[in-house]
């Protein structure tokens, strides 16, 4: 039997039936991050806009500045990273660029790709707001998890998100839910920041909040009709 790994360089998992009958080159649980990456990157934006407020008022005071003071560190990370970018930019072939690019830069070749390919229509807004939330819509993520590029976006998101979490200095934050898993009944349900889904470190099963206070009523309707 031939094994069919995820498209991502970073991923080792191999494909389920259900994801090659659905015809996926990327695994679910890497479509899931796609998604909860695209849903944190507008609140990391948030913060690195504060920052870049309060390094502009401070700089701001007037007059000559007698003494030289060293530029706050992740200053050029923080206006490189917010810094525009056009929908016929090209790439930088030669490295030319220094510091990071900027989050639309990164999001606009993938937005573009997606909507010429399914001639779609591009967002209308080119803020990194708008592009992310044009790629973690139903169809563009669906249509991103069946093409033979989608590990190579996979892979260039997460480097995106790795490089803001560093600027920030904010990641999501992981909290354990005290309810048994309802697959395997051990107690170690985890809830992640800007994730849809609450996974179980015991037997790796995904579940919805919905479906996990559905199961929390079942099982508090099952001990009420034990103790009748
Ligand atoms: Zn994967
Ligand atoms: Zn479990």
């Amino acid at each position: 039997m031939t094994t069919h790994p995820c498209a991502a360089a970073t991923c080792h998992r191999t494909l389920r039936d259900h994801e090659l009958t659905a015809h996926q080159t990327l695994c679910t649980p890497c479509v899931r991050l796609l998604g909860s990456w695209l849903a944190e990157i507008p609140t990391q934006i948030i913060v690195l806009e504060g920052s870049r407020q309060r390094e502009t008022t401070s700089a701001g005071t007037g007059g000559r500045v007698a003494i030289r003071t060293a530029p706050l560190p992740g200053r050029p990370d923080v206006l490189n990273l917010l810094g525009p970018a056009a929908w016929t930019d090209v790439r930088d072939p030669h490295g030319d660029q220094h510091g990071p690019l900027p989050i639309a830069g990164v999001l606009i070749p993938w937005v573009r790709l997606v909507s010429e390919e399914r001639r779609w229509n591009p967002p209308a807004s080119l803020t990194p707001q708008a592009l992310c939330a044009w790629l973690a819509a139903p169809r563009p993520l669906g249509w991103v998890s069946r093409r033979p590029w989608a590990g190579d976006m996979r892979d260039e998101l997460h480097e995106l998100v790795r490089t803001i979490r560093n600027t920030t200095r904010l990641r999501p934050q992981r909290r354990p839910i005290t309810q048994p898993c309802p697959r395997c009944d051990d107690l170690e349900l985890v809830e992640t920041d800007h994730q849809l889904y609450i996974d179980c470190g015991g037997c790796g099963a995904m579940f919805t909040r919905e479906e996990l206070a559905l199961a929390a009523r079942i099982t508090a309707a099952a001990l009420e009709a034990g103790a009748a």
